[in-house]
């Protein structure tokens, strides 16, 4: 983005974040006679080897005329609501608190990691915590605080959708997706939601794993152009485009199934483009590409489960509710001297969903406060039945971090 030109067409090779967010203060503090409106497209999942004269001659174009970023890299895990929440923060995970797509918050879910795919468990992060879903404040809040306008326009899973404008449902910022609730909101502020469900209708309904989602790109994307840059005149824009992740995730990166996609993106991109130049704007708009990862190809796993179940078990009791659990426990009924030895060790027993295993269960364990510091460890039964002890769904990310980030949360 460069002060001699306002249209400073960056088409960044991964995630650029931290530069993003400082290209945007530079523009407000060197350049706000030129450059009006900012705008960041965060294509989910897009690899800088998609970007082609033939496949993505928009893409391509703006590249070649403007700033193409080399050595950019996504923030680590390279997963999608950690990178949402640094691209709306300009934060690194460690301060913006989202270190994974599952985060363990024991006060929104005392047993499990919830997915922050979906926006309802943020949306109670944030009622329990005045607000905080992320630590740091967001873009649209240091836009909103010098008196601009932030909306922030997503086709992608309503939980990132939210992190790119996490005060909204506080009155800061603007956001659409066309999933919130279903579909029956689509936003906040709620005069918002209300406007685009009268002009445009619901966003048509996804399909499956399958099928790619760009009538969902389509309808954001016409929202966007119709509605939220020329009646809500913001001068930052977040629009978050859910394709090529979706199907890419379904076929692999750069499948043939996936490059109808890409190439929808790259259409949408010259409509808006050509929206900005019928508003005369585009002469005095810088636009950002980014992705919020791309995708690798890998041929083994690390079973990292078979390294840390042992050595960090005790680690773990911390924070995740523990089972044992027998391979040769499945599809057998369970007993009565395992329901004996459950009981015996203060545990409960239960099935599991899917009534193919039985595990032991104690429920002390569900709480935050159990754990090595304790005694519990040694009181552990499952060597006891020959079974493996087994977190029952691990949060992701770094145990500490994820420590940290619960005591700096309450
Ligand atoms: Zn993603």
């Amino acid at each position: 983005m460069e002060k001699n030109h306002p249209m400073g067409l960056a088409v960044l090779r991964a995630l650029i974040l931290v530069l993003a967010f400082w290209a945007l203060r530079f523009a407000f503090a060197q350049a706000p006679a030129k450059a009006v409106l900012h705008l960041v497209f965060v294509i989910d999942g897009l690899r800088p080897d998609s970007i082609t004269a033939n496949q993505t001659p928009i893409l391509s174009r703006l590249g070649n005329e403007g700033v193409i970023f080399e050595n950019s890299h996504s923030v680590f895990p390279t997963v999608t609501r950690v990178n949402s929440a640094s691209l709306s923060t300009g934060m690194q995970p460690a301060r913006h608190g989202i270190m994974g797509n599952q985060i363990y918050i024991p006060a929104v879910d005392p047993v499990n990691a919830f997915s922050n795919d979906n926006f309802l468990p943020l949306l109670k992060l944030g009622e329990l915590s005045d607000g905080r879903i992320v630590l740091t404040p967001s873009i649209a809040e240091l836009t909103a605080e010098i008196g601009h306008r932030y909306v922030a326009v997503s086709s992608g899973s309503t939980g990132s959708a939210l992190l790119m404008a996490p005060r909204a449902p506080r009155g800061s910022g603007a956001v659409i997706n066309g999933n919130f609730y279903g579909g029956s909101a689509v936003g906040w502020p709620e005069t918002v939601s209300n406007e685009v469900l009268r002009r445009f209708g619901p966003q048509p309904k996804l399909g499956g794993a399958r099928d790619n989602f760009n009538a969902a790109v389509d309808w954001s994307m016409t929202v966007l152009r119709e509605y939220a840059l020329p009646e809500l005149k913001p001068s930052v824009a977040y629009i978050w485009v859910t394709e090529p992740d979706h199907i890419q995730h379904a076929f692999g990166a750069g499948a043939p199934q996936s490059l109808p996609s890409i190439r929808n993106d790259d259409r949408h991109l010259g409509l808006v483009l050509e929206g900005l130049d019928k508003l005369g704007l585009r002469e005095r708009t810088n636009i950002m590409v980014v992705s919020d990862h791309g995708f690798s190809q890998t041929v083994y796993g690390v079973p990292w489960r078979a390294r840390h179940r042992f050595r960090n078990a005790c680690q773990w009791r911390d924070r995740v509710p523990r089972y044992c659990r027998r391979q040769s426990w499945r599809h057998e009924p369970m007993d009565s001297e395992e329901h004996h030895d459950c009981m015996g060790a203060g545990l409960q027993a239960r099935r599991t969903r899917a009534n193919t295993e039985r595990e032991c269960r104690c429920d002390s364990y569900d709480s935050a406060l159990v754990g090595p510091s304790k005694g519990q460890c040694t009181r552990w039964p499952c060597a006891q039945r020959g079974a493996r002890e087994w977190p029952r769904r691990r949060a992701s990310g770094n145990r500490d971090a994820h420590a940290a980030y619960h005591e700096r949360r309450l």
